[in-house]
């Protein structure tokens, strides 16, 4: 869910919602503050009661721009440890640093202090607790969340692991945090010139934090390289490639469009995959001599079963990428290359011989050292990633997010 998205909401539930009076944190807390200025601008009554209780004027501001089309993010810092985030001027995020000498976060929330443990959190704020993803506590506050941020894997036991306690609009785990804007790995890969989007000095810097290892590009979509020849074809109404930040875990998305403006956006995992791509046109139709010649040398996709396997060749080599279970929590695949025996029956049998033989892989626990197909799973190997990068690039039409998002 967008930021702006989760406002929509908060706008929805607020005149739906029948308080409940008798949670601790409307009675007992100065929480109610901070949830009534969220989603307001910041020249409404409720705003202006929150800066006024933050303190007489921010005494550190910052501003950036964010994506595009581009959303003026403020920061406002005052001295009494609370940050206000703005976004065009809208409140989107509240949080009490817990770790700035100077917040009184016991005036703000009775009962806690920095060293509070997250059941000292709960029995101290008094609303319902839940957990984003395997390591994000947050509570529900009417309709707003507060997350509660420790440091440390997990320190939320132990005292004096409390950071701050945030309170946003969207659901934790379902959209970006506010905070995020100025996420040091991925806030400034969009570069702009006189304030437009400089495409090529754009894809130059995201294939530089790719090299560095701080975006990871998804293969599920147009490879970062292809982005503007793809898009110089106009075969496409929108091309788009995904990158994932190993900091802040947002997923970059840039998209060039065909007869309108590039868009950049930072999306949770679920919203980025509902963005809309077409099938991918072949590279004859749009690459140039060098990436026809690659493309020779490449994965190609033959067939696929649904939720089983995908049959793919190097000129006259055939591989199976066969899904298997590993437990009830983890799914793998194992990348066979077919022997002379595979692919004489594969000429018999045609693509039952290969739900076959993706049966037995998926029954002959390939990880397993014992596993006939352990020797043969190319996954395993030391170039196990390059061919995983291979498939994925191979099979880009044709998985199950693809015809989803068609
Ligand atoms: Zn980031």
């Amino acid at each position: 869910m967008t930021i702006r998205a989760g406002l929509a909401r908060l706008s929805r539930t607020r005149s739906m919602q029948r308080s409940d009076r008798m949670e601790r944190w409307r009675r007992k807390t100065k929480l109610p503050l901070i949830v009534d200025a969220i989603g307001l601008h910041v020249t409404a009554s409720g705003a202006r009661r929150l800066l006024d209780a933050a303190g007489p004027a921010p005494d550190g501001v910052t501003e950036r721009l964010v994506g595009e089309p581009a959303i003026r993010s403020r920061r406002l810092h005052y001295a009494t440890g609370i940050e206000v985030i703005l976004h065009d001027e809208i409140v989107v995020a509240v949080t009490l640093h817990a770790r700035d000498a100077t917040v009184e976060l016991s005036a703000w929330i009775p009962g806690a202090s920095p060293n509070a443990t997250l059941e000292e959190l709960v029995t101290a704020i008094g609303a319902p607790r839940g957990f984003a993803g395997f390591g994000q506590p947050y509570f529900t506050l009417g309709p707003v969340y507060a997350t509660a941020d420790f440091a440390g894997n997990r320190g939320w036991n132990e005292p004096g692991n409390l950071v701050g306690i945030t309170v946003v609009a969207t659901k934790p785990g379902l959209g970006c945090r506010p905070d995020d804007d100025d996420c040091i790995a991925c806030a400034e890969v969009l570069v702009r010139d006189h304030g437009a989007v400089d495409v090529n000095a754009t894809v130059r810097a995201l294939g530089d934090a790719v090299s560095a290892g701080i975006l990871v590009e998804d293969l599920h979509w147009v490879r970062l390289s292809d982005l503007v020849p793809l898009h110089a074809s106009r075969l496409m109404p929108r091309v788009e490639c995904q990158l994932r930040c190993t900091r802040c875990h947002r997923i970059v998305c840039f998209a060039l469009v065909r007869d309108s403006g590039p868009r950049f956006e930072y999306c949770a995992m679920d919203e980025a995959r509902r963005h809309p791509l077409e099938a991918i046109p072949a590279v004859e139709l749009w690459g140039d001599e060098e990436r026809i010649a690659a493309d020779q040398e490449a994965l190609h996709y033959v067939d696929h079963e649904p939720g089983a396997w995908f049959l793919v060749r190097r000129k006259d080599a055939l591989f199976l990428d066969a899904r298997y279970v590993v437990s009830s929590m983890v799914d793998a695949s194992a990348l066979v290359r077919l022997d002379a025996a595979d692919v004489e029956a594969y000429r018999t049998d045609g693509r039952s011989y290969l739900c076959e033989l993706a049966r037995s892989i998926h029954d002959g626990s390939p990880h397993r050292e014992t596993s006939p197909f352990y020797a043969r799973n190319l996954f395993g190997g030391s170039d196990g990633k390059q061919w995983r990068d291979a498939v994925a690039t191979a099979i880009v039409n044709h998985t199950w997010l693809a015809q989803h998002r068609q």
